[in-house]
């Protein structure tokens, strides 16, 4: 095995997240905080060949799964280029989409050797879809949802539960599972800069099992190795569902994900107070693994160092890191 991206737990990185772009069509209001936030300039985003270089060169070490985020990775105007490139390289590629704009890239995606899409859908409502992102896309969304599942792509739907918000419609998204098969995945809100977090507007993970109990017999699956998720099943139905139970439960123990955000930083957690500009000296042609390997090594044993899953402990106020749209989810 190679080391050079195993910390100092013995985690072994072998997942990269590569956020494309810090720029989205919808502005949901957990995720992109201030509606006149200004979006990087290109220039400073990482251009398609160093995202290809960067990729090989983490492939090298071991990467062996890349998933492409954002923002929303499929506004970005050369989306279709990254594509074709990291669809070239022996790993499993994968892509986190909010699903607007699937239609205009499907031919891309058939091409790609993206099997796997996870689409960002909160709601089955079409007012509360507004409500939430502030754009009038629900229908688009259900079609580019369906046109995923005619293609045959395997489509987990990733639903942020927030109390109040839509708690009310678990057992709805569960209904969805009975005829289509897709997999649900419920989601812990989680606090970012910006983004008003509360403790008491998340539902924990033992709060949505018990929703979908009281309708529902399930079954626990087995998880695949290093999953984030908890799988379960339900008798009969087609799809299948999983809860993302980071803050009452996190997974931070087999954790194998790094980031790097759309302008070129290096992020060893999701909550990593610290980023490493890898992009800047690679750009002047400097050697970037001693730079790789110093932040692996300085991964906190859990969530960043910055909170803990007593959830009524923890103050959104102190925790530094960037608003999600600009980390890459
Ligand atoms: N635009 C794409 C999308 O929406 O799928 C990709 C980027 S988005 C930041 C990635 C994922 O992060 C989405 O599933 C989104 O719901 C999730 N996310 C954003 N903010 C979150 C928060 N505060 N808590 C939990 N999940 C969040
Ligand atoms: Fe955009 Fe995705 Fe964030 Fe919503 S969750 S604002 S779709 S990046």
């Amino acid at each position: 095995m190679n080391h050079l991206l195993t910390d100092n737990f013995g985690r072994n990185h072998n997942y990269l997240r590569i956020s494309l772009t810090d720029n989205c069509n919808l502005r949901c209001f957990y995720c992109m905080p201030n509606e006149d936030y200004d979006f990087t300039p290109a220039s400073k985003l990482m251009q398609v060949d160093e995202i290809e270089a960067i990729a090989k060169l983490f492939v090298s070490f071991g990467v062996n799964k890349i998933r492409l985020t954002g923002g929303e990775p499929l506004v970005r105007k050369d989306a279709h280029k990254i594509i074709e490139k990291l669809s070239n390289l022996p790993v499993n590629l994968t892509i986190t989409t909010n699903a607007t704009r699937i239609d205009t890239h499907l031919d891309t995606l058939l091409a790609s050797s993206i099997r796997s899409i996870n689409v960002s859908l909160d709601t089955l409502q079409r007012d509360k879809f507004f409500f939430i992102t502030k754009r009038d896309q629900f229908d688009k969304v259900l079609e580019n949802i369906n046109l995923l599942l005619n293609h045959n792509f395997h489509v987990k739907i990733n639903m942020v539960v927030m109390k109040g918000i839509n708690d009310q419609e678990i057992n709805d998204f569960i209904e969805w599972t009975r005829d289509f098969p897709i997999h649900v995945r419920f989601i812990e809100f989680m606090p970012f800069s910006g983004n008003n977090w509360k403790s008491d507007k998340v539902l924990t993970m033992n709060e949505i099992l018990n929703i979908i109990q009281s309708k529902y017999n399930y079954n626990k699956i087995q998880d695949a190795k290093n999953d984030t998720a908890k799988n379960f099943e339900i008798q009969g139905h087609q799809g299948t569902f999983a809860m993302i139970s980071t803050m009452s439960e996190a997974f931070c123990g087999t954790c194998n994900r790094i980031r790097l955000t759309a302008d070129g930083k290096l992020k060893n957690c999701l909550f990593s107070k610290n980023e490493t500009d890898i992009l800047t000296p690679f750009r002047m042609g400097e050697d970037v693994v001693p730079l790789i390997k110093s932040c692996i090594i300085s991964k906190e044993k859990a969530l960043g160092g910055q909170f803990d899953n007593i959830l009524e402990k923890v103050d959104s106020q102190l925790i530094e890191n960037r608003s999600m749209i600009t980390i890459g989810g």
